[in-house]
């Protein structure tokens, strides 16, 4: 055995070790509730992560969590439960990696809790040889632990940023270009509407910039595929000022103050078209970011693109929903027509798809024909309309097959929205369990 791997995790649980936990557990399982606690609560004070634990059923989720994590972490473990151990372990590591949440902060949660268990079994009634051996074995089993949490996060991360520079990176100009025309449009008619609801003094200013589609693609779109931080900066203040003089004209000033905000707030629109043609201009295609059959976004794509959302959502607490869309019996149309059939078939579904949802929301393929819809700030029922749209426009679809047969199809959903946990992970399940109800329940339908 090479010198450093006796203090690898899987390493430590040696029959003696088993047998010198089975002497600390007595003492330790009844603290663990303060251990926890003692965490927490120091963890609450510091300003910084607060950001992470402000959310009300994390601090609930998360308590638990600890406490399950420090129960497990301190079993005294066969060869075959330290296999279970290991993955358990490094899961952690992929969560707080998906979740983003700093690796700092798990290394002070272990600093706490190490000193509480050290308090503990020096105050214990065992014999000072069994204290120091206690102390020297909890030291390792934290260390080790978290060395192996440290490396699936860092794994988890670099993972993370590359499918973030590749969603970035691979956007096709072509797609790109053909999108920030649509936003384009969109400002610049809401940017003439404006002015004639002004001049004419029929409508008031009411709805903010950030509630307009365009408005919305630049939060949510724009940062993940602008290529200079600074364009993006500089649309976004440029919007955020739109949106100030977009109150005041409000007030509808006349004569020569009103002529001057109103001039003030297009020109300000004019800038964001500018900038929003300058990326168009300036981005590079090296490899479509899509799926070659379906056109929707490749399943890597995904992590980056709800770790953004997510964030967004908790930072500014919004919502939004996840739709599965699962082709119904598909197996059937592959067997009765042929492979090549069943593609075209996919290939229509996925277009009707993405003619129905709206600018900001993303399309991935998430499995063979199942597909996976993101729709930042739109509530349960909004996703359950758009849902509803795509099932009755699949259904009254008669794909046409080459020898004038054609076929009719059913897609089934399930939906599920964001309800502030840090990690989408239990969205996508939540959202794929809703999909085996409407499965379940016949097909053709929606559930969420
Ligand atoms: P259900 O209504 O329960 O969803 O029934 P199903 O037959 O659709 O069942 P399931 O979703 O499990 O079947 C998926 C099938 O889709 C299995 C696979 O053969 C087929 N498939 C997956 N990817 C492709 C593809 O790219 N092209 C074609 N033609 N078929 C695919
Ligand atoms: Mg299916
Ligand atoms: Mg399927």
């Amino acid at each position: 055995m090479k010198k450093l791997t006796k203090y690898y995790y899987g390493n430590l649980f040696t029959p003696e070790t088993n047998a010198l936990l089975a002497i600390m557990l007595p003492i330790l399982t009844p603290a663990m509730p303060h251990y926890v606690h003692t965490f927490y609560s120091e963890l609450m004070d510091d300003e910084s992560t607060a950001r992470f634990l402000s959310n009300e059923l994390v601090e609930h989720r998360l308590t638990t969590e600890l406490a399950k994590w420090l129960a497990q972490t301190f079993a005294p473990k066969t060869a075959e439960e330290m296999v279970e151990s290991l993955r358990f372990q490094q899961r952690i590591g992929e969560v707080h990696a998906r979740v983003e949440i700093p690796m700092s902060l798990v290394n002070s949660a272990m600093t706490i809790i190490k000193e509480e268990m050290f308090k503990t079994m020096v105050s214990s009634d065992l014999t000072d040889r069994e204290k120091v051996r206690s102390v020297v074995l909890i030291n390792r089993i934290l260390d080790g632990a978290v060395s192996l949490i440290n490396d699936s996060y860092l794994r988890g991360k670099v993972q993370n940023e590359r499918s973030t520079l590749e969603y970035r990176g691979a956007s096709s100009a072509h797609e790109l270009a053909l999108e920030i025309e649509r936003v384009k449009t969109s400002l610049y008619n809401w940017m003439t509407r404006k002015m004639v609801c002004y001049f004419s003094g029929e409508e008031i200013f009411t709805n903010s910039v950030y509630a307009n589609d365009f408005g919305l693609w630049i939060k949510h779109k724009f940062p993940l595929i602008c290529s200079k931080p600074e364009r993006y900066e500089k649309v976004i203040n440029c919007l955020d000022r739109a949106d100030i003089l977009r109150e005041r004209l409000n007030e509808r000033k006349t004569g020569e103050e009103g002529r001057k905000e109103m001039s003030d707030f297009t020109e300000t629109l004019n800038e964001v078209i500018w900038l929003l043609t300058d990326e168009a201009d300036s981005s590079l295609a090296k490899e479509s970011k899509q799926d070659a059959l379906t056109h929707l976004l490749e399943r890597r794509f995904l992590n980056p693109i709800l770790q953004q959302e997510t964030k967004l959502a908790i930072q500014s607490g919004s919502s939004y929903a996840i739709i599965m869309a699962d082709i119904d019996n598909f197996k059937q149309v592959n067997d009765q027509y042929g492979h090549q059939v069943g593609d075209q078939v996919l290939s229509t579904v996925s277009k009707t798809i993405k003619e129905k949802i709206r600018l900001t929301d993303y399309a991935f393929r998430y499995g063979g024909e199942e597909v996976l819809i993101l729709t930042p700030e739109l509530d349960l029922q909004g996703a359950a309309d758009m849902a509803e749209r795509i099932r009755r426009s699949v259904e009254q679809q008669h794909i046409q097959l080459g020898n004038e047969q054609g076929i009719n199809i059913t897609v089934s959903f399930g939906i599920a929205v964001f309800q502030g946990h840090p990690d989408f992970l239990h969205l996508i399940n939540a959202a794929d369990e809703k999909l085996y109800e409407a499965k379940s329940a016949g097909r053709n339908c929606i559930r969420y």
